[in-house]
């Protein structure tokens, strides 16, 4: 499967905002962008004044920003948004629902993974059950009532519940989930609101640069 295994931080560089993708450093003094308010673009053109941006060119940077937030490649994008077009409703916000329910998110904001590339590789290690069948597809969209749990083999137990050891400090998991860290579980209680994307995106200039 293809991911993105280039520096992390570049790409928060790049948007110019924190993405969160490194776990625990992205909330501590070492995180790029905290340490050096380190905004300017990478690469050699980085260092140029900056230009006025184009329309088109807030349009791509939204539609990357969500992306790169989520851990989307363009391909798993342009599903995700086909996939919004077709249902009712305003596609922007449908498009942030789908990714809000999206199975490696909920276990990023469920405190099971560090980032996006690391919920996926819990996933794709087969380490995630979906209401006790084996979920080994990051793209798996979560229902309300479903219940999300993990292996019963001891070593992959013993990692999952160090993951959540550390994120424990700094996630908050939102209202639409609950956590059981005895048992190592997430329930849905219900479906997310357009507002609870933790994350800052302008839904409206995706759907307008993707419907040219
Ligand atoms: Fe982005 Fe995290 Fe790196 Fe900070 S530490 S620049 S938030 S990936």
């Amino acid at each position: 499967m293809a991911r993105n295994i280039g520096p992390k931080c570049r790409l928060c560089r790049r948007e110019g905002i924190k993405l969160f993708l490194k776990g625990g450093r992205c909330h501590g003094a070492k995180c790029a962008i905290s340490r050096r308010g380190d905004t300017q673009p990478p690469g050699i053109q980085g260092t140029k004044r900056a230009k006025k941006m184009s329309e088109y060119g807030m349009q791509l940077r939204e539609k990357q920003r969500l992306k790169r937030m989520a851990g989307l490649l363009e391909r798993q994008f342009r599903v995700v948004f086909a996939r919004a077009q077709r249902q009712r409703g305003n596609t922007g916000t449908v498009l942030i629902d789908l990714v809000q329910r999206r199975l490696d998110h909920v276990l990023r904001v469920a405190g099971f993974g560090h980032g996006p590339a690391s919920s996926r590789q819990i996933i794709v290690h087969g380490l995630v059950m979906l209401n006790g069948h084996r979920a080994d597809r990051p793209s798996m969209l979560v229902n309300a009532g479903d219940v999300i749990t993990f292996t019963q083999r001891e070593k992959a137990r013993t990692l999952i519940k160090n993951v959540l050891e550390t994120t424990k400090g700094y996630q908050q998991v939102p209202g639409w989930l609950e956590r059981d860290e005895t048992n190592l579980a997430v329930k849905v209680l219900n479906l997310p609101a357009r507002d609870e994307y933790p994350f800052d995106i302008r839904a409206q200039l995706i759907v307008e640069g993707a419907s040219k």
